[in-house]
């Protein structure tokens, strides 16, 4: 693992495509500004890529009657300090309440399939950086919220 300053936001432009023909795949649309400009991160591009296509698929596989895949970037400012905020959102059933507080944990998964590894992975590597993550469910779907310094 090796930190240099990097753009989120060409980071995110390098995996849309992988993103965009799952999303199709599964009648997803996704909604994003490919324009988006974001401050740099001290950070690995392929670590990140990494958390970003896991969170994008998860939000993917929730919504099994489609829906939409919202990606967004801002930059928070507090006091000194700001962070990057990029925030996955889906517009599928949510997280069940019982496994909110556990999905993070490794082996935690509702799919037969599944290895319930992606967010413990997406968690570490964040935590690598300084970063953190946090899972909430809307009204509508769920929203992930990774932060980083910048
Ligand atoms: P896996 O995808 O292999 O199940 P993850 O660690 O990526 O493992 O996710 C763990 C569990 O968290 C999933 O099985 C699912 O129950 C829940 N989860 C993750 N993302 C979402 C989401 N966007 N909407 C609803 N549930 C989710
Ligand atoms: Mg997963």
């Amino acid at each position: 693992m090796t930190a240099s300053w990097i753009g989120i936001d060409s980071v995110l432009r390098d995996i849309m495509p992988v993103i965009a023909s799952e999303a199709l795949l599964h009648n997803v649309t996704v909604n994003w500004d490919d324009q988006m400009e974001l401050p740099r991160v001290l950070a690995d591009a392929e670590m990140l890529k990494q958390v970003f296509l896991n969170l994008c698929k998860n939000g993917i596989e929730a919504m099994t009657e489609g829906g939409t895949l919202t990606v967004r970037g801002y930059v928070l400012q507090t006091g000194k300090s700001s962070r990057i905020i990029i925030e996955i959102e889906d517009t599928g059933p949510g997280i069940p309440p019982q496994l909110i507080h556990k999905i993070f944990d490794p082996f935690v998964t509702t799919k037969q399939n599944g290895t319930g590894l992606g967010l413990s992975v997406c968690q570490r590597i964040l935590h690598d950086f300084s970063g953190t993550i946090t899972a909430a469910t809307r009204d509508r779907g769920a929203l992930f919220k990774v932060m980083l310094p910048c």
